[in-house]
């Protein structure tokens, strides 16, 4: 059974999808036509360590046309940005994968989940298809294998103690298919650090060895003052 306002999210959708295909593209960064995500407004990635433990690695920071990219992507549906984003990632688990000493045969990318609404909403899992353009550009083999489990609400406005209050016991994971593998978990943004904390605290009670996390970019920390 679908809903009036399911049918309206979703003729907007098409609508959106349509509009990418048909609208003349222009970067996300400048603006100027034809490309998407043009070659001067693309920064060289460059490696980020966003988080010790779990050893998170970013390629970017979340600032400039890297956080007009990822936006767009997300928000907006541009589809297209999912290769030139997926290369970030792929930068970054090289980079986690020569930071660790992994031998990259043996990784297996796994996706943090979306939220089944979020999900619904953009029209498929957004970190998913990241990790797919990664698997395409590198040959690592992606496994989705985390799920939310209960409600879980969106983490925008939330502190950091509030984050993982908020996803604390909310993954699981389905366990390894054969052993030797090395889980790298992937994101898109890393804020807090909470999400990365519980796919891996998932993981290993799965039986996961979890080498560390890649995702596109890392926001800077923010002090956030205390409510009254
Ligand atoms: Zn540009």
């Amino acid at each position: 059974m679908i809903n009036r306002a399911e049918l309206g999210r979703s003729t907007r959708e098409l609508l959106e999808h349509l509009l990418d295909l048909v609208l003349p593209v222009r970067c996300v960064g400048c603006g100027a036509p034809e490309l998407a995500w043009c070659d001067r407004c693309r920064v060289t990635p460059r490696s980020i360590a966003a988080s010790a433990v779990p050893a998170v690695r970013a390629a970017a920071r979340y600032e400039g046309s890297v956080r007009a990219a990822l936006l767009a992507y997300k928000e907006r549906g541009r589809r297209v940005l999912a290769s030139p984003l997926g290369g970030y990632l792929a930068w970054a688990v090289a980079d986690l994968e020569r930071s660790a000493g992994l031998e990259p045969r043996a990784i297996v990318l796994l996706p943090v989940p979306s939220r089944p609404g979020a999900a619904r909403a953009r029209g498929g899992d957004h970190v998913l298809r990241l990790a797919r353009a990664v698997a395409k550009q590198r040959g690592v083999p992606v496994m989705d294998c985390l799920r939310l489990v209960g409600s879980v609400q969106d983490s925008a406005g939330l502190s950091t103690a509030e984050r993982r209050a908020n996803l604390s016991g909310r993954m699981v994971a389905l366990p390894p298919p054969s052993r030797g593998l090395v889980a790298v978990i992937v994101d898109d943004i890393v804020t807090t650090g909470a999400t990365v904390c519980e796919a891996e605290r998932a993981l290993r009670s799965a039986g996961w060895a979890v080498a560390g996390a890649a995702v596109v970019a890392a926001t800077p920390r923010r002090t956030v003052a205390p409510r009254s």
